[in-house]
């Protein structure tokens, strides 16, 4: 867990090596031993002086989030805490010159490990990032970091680090005053050996900053008008941006403003108040489930059907030069894989090339990428007409216009240039994946491969496993998403898959609300409220009223007698057939857009609207909407579940924050159930079924999970 040694000199190093990992990791035991190994050092007589350095490529990584998302017993983490901060202070106040040797990445509580040093050097190695990511899982650092970053860089600067989770390199850390000095790389421990050795020879007992008479905050303490006027900036962001859905931001002010209010003792005290609070709270238990956890089993593919060796991609074909192509090949030639991008004509596919270029310039131009780089980047792609030219790829993926037969008939022609082996995936938004299948004369061959809009920016693909696609097809097209570094979800085939059709009854939601007299602006302001990036409305008209109605047609079409109508049939059909408002793409919808350029900043609610969806006197209360926008995403994917569209309620939640940004403080819409108690959870959808109908009732799998006492998760 640590190596220890003592010198001729009487410094000791203590070295983190945990074992059996390529990274040092802050847990109980890393933590225990650190603190009796330094307990040890500052007692013993012959240690005059310590450095602190890793055996590791880098410092420490952070604090081990299995162990935080399983904590249970607050009154017991608060006291681990307290001992920790003790453990800090015994550090700072123990007489003996402390210095850490950064060599690499310092993260979270390893960067408060070397914040409770005396001195700290920092190898200058260009990988190595310092900072507290704590609040990106909905915690903060909770060793000290919310009281010594201030302390010693000043709040305005220390505000990037602990509210937003920002990383920064050892140069940056230097000229912020976060570490004493930046030497060559394999110097650092050198460098602080001979610091500590300087201030032993010194006779002078080492000191932090805040134990030194006379210290004073850097730029000013809350207490300041300079210090006011930036707590006041900051708690009026932090609100315009949140909407206070995320605790972990709005405690790191408190634990700035209050705890600098004071000396550095009582400003631990409540912060380890605040940070044990955090720990407990459902909020963070749900980030660090979905974002890390989640995330992380996903890009490892973990789901990966065993037994199918990895498939490497060198080749790729892209039927369909728009919007998506162009998208995908640029995500594709980005990984450094060959792309032939195919349209009806040459010209057409050249259109996606340009698409890309004028992409990537952009980046040119700011300054992130060099020029080269886009020059190698274009040379990746092919555009052509010809489908002789799909030879040898190992995968073509579609996306040609929205119809059957020309999807049918691109599957035919691709089919007879490519080889038996090679994957034939469909990127279709609404299509049944098995339906479409039946073009092919490989269906065991057949995925679908669902990227987001705009594909080359989108960190999500959902694949469908049509009935006939073999477990080698699905393994292999898994292997071709990590490669272009995006995370996958694995759906089996259903009308709108798993994420179209979650993601749609929140619009659709909206929708119910407008007709039955609920006021525009509230049903936005609400959906933005939930933690939604956008409110239902608004993104009807950014995927287009028409689309909506279409589908609503050919739903109706497909269903027949099965179908029943929805209020957002109905608005939509209203807004299309009768209006001609079809969204955002022609600059009327539910908002009226203006025409030069058509900025989300200016956009307005139609004043038309009040006319033809008259609002109600009375109109419900927020709480209530927001209820009815979450919820109905949470029961529809309870049925996915239900009916294994989906395999496992983790990917329901990974899915729905990549995909359409669904609030991540509530884990996903099934880490929401978990987190309201699946009881309370049937109850609230009764109530809403008995109130607004059917779409809101609860599903027998979810019905008896409560009445057996089940959960989804753990913690
Ligand atoms: P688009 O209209 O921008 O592009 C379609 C392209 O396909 C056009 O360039 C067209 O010339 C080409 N094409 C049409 N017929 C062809 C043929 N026979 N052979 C070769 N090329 C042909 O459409 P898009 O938005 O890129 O959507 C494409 C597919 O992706 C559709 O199936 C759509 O449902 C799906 N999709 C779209 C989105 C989205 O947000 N736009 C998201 C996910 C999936």
């Amino acid at each position: 867990m640590l190596n220890y040694s003592v010198d001729g000199d009487g410094i000791a190093t203590i070295e983190f090596d945990y074992p059996g990992k390529s990274q040092n990791i802050l847990n109980a035991g890393s933590m225990g031993a650190y603190a009796d190994t330094m307990r040890k050092a500052l007692a013993d007589p012959a240690v005059k002086g310590i450095v602190v350095a890793s055996a590791k490529k880098d410092f420490i990584a952070g604090g081990d989030l299995g162990e935080m998302a399983g904590c249970t017993d607050a009154a017991s983490f608060h006291a681990s805490i307290n001992e920790w901060h003790g453990l800090m202070r015994a550090i700072e106040l123990g007489g003996k010159p402390v210095a850490a040797a950064l060599n690499g990445t310092t993260l979270g509580g390893g960067l408060e490990v070397a914040l409770s040093c005396h001195h700290r050097v920092a190898a200058d190695n260009p990988k190595a990032r310092f900072g507290f990511p704590e609040v990106t899982l909905g915690l903060l650092p909770g060793a000290g970091g919310t009281q010594r970053t201030p302390r010693l860089t000043g709040m305005q600067a220390a505000a990037p680090l602990l509210m937003e989770g920002k990383r920064i390199k050892a140069a940056e850390a230097l000229k912020m005053g976060l570490i004493h000095a930046v030497v060559p790389v394999g110097e650092e421990r050198q460098a602080a050996r001979k610091w500590v050795a300087e201030a032993i020879a010194s006779g002078v007992k080492p000191l932090q900053p805040w134990d030194q008479k006379g210290f004073r905050i850097p730029g000013g303490g809350p207490g300041t008008p300079n210090g006011m006027q930036m707590l006041m900036a900051a708690n009026a962001m932090l609100r315009e941006k949140t909407y206070d859905n995320y605790p972990a931001p709005r405690h790191i002010l408190s634990c700035v403003y209050e705890g600098l209010s004071t000396n550095l003792d009582t400003g631990l005290a409540i912060e380890s108040r605040y940070f044990t609070n955090l720990v407990m709270s459902p909020v963070s238990k749900n980030m660090i489930r979905s974002l890390f956890f989640g995330m992380n089993e996903a890009n490892k593919l973990a789901s990966r059907p065993a037994g199918v060796p990895p498939q490497k991609y060198t080749k790729i074909g892209m039927l369909g030069a728009g919007m998506m192509g162009a998208g995908i090949a640029m995500s594709t030639a980005a990984a450094g894989i060959d792309i032939v991008l195919l349209d009806t004509s040459a010209d057409a596919a050249a259109k996606g090339k340009a698409y890309a270029a004028k992409q990537w310039a952009k980046q040119v131009a700011r300054g992130r990428m060099a020029q080269e780089a886009m020059d190698a980047l274009l040379a990746r792609i092919h555009p052509t007409a010809d489908y002789a030219d799909l030879k040898g790829c190992e995968l073509v993926i579609e996306a040609v216009f929205e119809k059957r037969e020309i999807k049918a008939d691109v599957t035919k022609k691709t089919e007879a240039v490519i080889g038996a082996d090679a994957i034939f995936a469909s990127n279709t938004s609404t299509l049944p994946i098995t339906g479409l299948a039946e073009a092919s004369v490989r269906p065991a061959n057949f995925i679908g491969l669902h990227f987001f809009s705009p594909a080359e920016k989108m960190p999500l693909v959902e694949i469908i496993v049509g009935k006939a696609t073999s477990d080698a097809t699905l393994a292999r097209s898994m292997d071709y998403v990590r490669a272009i570094g995006k995370t996958p979800i694995v759906v089996n085939d259903s009308r709108g898959f798993y994420t179209s059709r979650v993601f749609g009854t929140y619009v659709s939601e909206g929708m119910a609300l407008l007709e039955e007299g609920v006021a525009p602006a509230l049903i936005d302001k609400a959906g933005l409220m939930a933690g939604m990036p956008v409110g239902p409305l608004a993104l009807a008209d950014e995927v287009s009223i028409e689309l909506v109605h279409k589908i609503a047609q050919q739903t109706r079409a497909d269903l027949g007698t099965a179908y029943v109508e929805r209020a957002a049939d109905r608005v939509a059909a209203k807004m299309v057939a009768d209006l001609g408002r079809l969204g955002r793409k022609s600059g009327a919808g539910f908002y009226d857009y203006p025409a030069d350029g058509q900025q989300h900043a200016t956009k307005r609610l139609w004043p038309g609207l009040a006319e033809k969806f008259p609002v109600k006197t009375e109109q419900p209360a927020l709480e209530e909407i927001i209820e009815r926008l979450i919820l109905v995403q949470s029961v529809e994917t309870a049925r996915c579940l239900e009916e294994k569209v989906l395999r496992a309620p983790i990917d329901a939640d990974v899915g729905a924050i990549l995909g359409w940004g669904y609030p991540p403080f509530r884990g996903g819409p099934i880490g929401w159930l978990h987190t309201l108690g699946l009881a309370a959870a049937v109850a609230a959808l009764d109530r809403l079924t008995a109130k607004h109908g059917p779409r809101f009732a609860a599903p027998a799998m979810l019905r008896d999970m409560a009445a057996r006492g089940e959960r989804f998760y753990p913690a």
